[in-house]
């Protein structure tokens, strides 16, 4: 989905409706954090802006708050999952090449498991 798409299309938005059920581990005014339904890790998941953007390329000056407010929320789950001291993985796929499949802006958190670098 582009940012032209219609966000009632948007599966993430729909989970911020609560039209689409999921495991929210984390909500606020700005934020939304729930289980990813095909983990890839003992731990993941996924952190998304409650406002519609379609790709981190489609960021906006004036996001800078939003985005970092995201990776603060990102901090207290790896702390809540017991992973500061272990480590643990974030990713944004950004666009086609690298991945996305939905397009919602959305933070992966995973842990709990050694991660390989480079990643493929
Ligand atoms: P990406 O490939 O970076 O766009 O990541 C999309 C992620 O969304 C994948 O890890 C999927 O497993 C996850 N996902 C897709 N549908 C759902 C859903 N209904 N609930 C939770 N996670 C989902
Ligand atoms: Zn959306």
């Amino acid at each position: 989905m582009t940012e032209a798409q219609p966000e009632a299309a948007c599966l993430f938005c729909k989970i911020i409706q609560k039209k689409i059920p999921s495991l929210i581990v984390y909500e606020d005014d700005r934020a939304l954090a729930f289980a990813d339904i095909s983990p890839q890790a003992p731990t993941h998941l996924l952190i998304i802006p409650k406002r519609h953007i379609s790709r981190l390329a489609d960021l906006q000056s004036g996001d800078e708050e939003l985005m970092a407010h995201l990776f603060v929320v990102v901090q207290k789950l790896a702390k809540e999952n017991g992973l500061l001291e272990s480590g643990f993985r974030t990713v944004i796929n950004s666009g086609e090449d690298a991945g996305q499949t939905v397009f919602h802006l959305h933070v992966h958190l995973m842990g709990g498991r050694v991660f390989e670098w480079p990643p493929g």
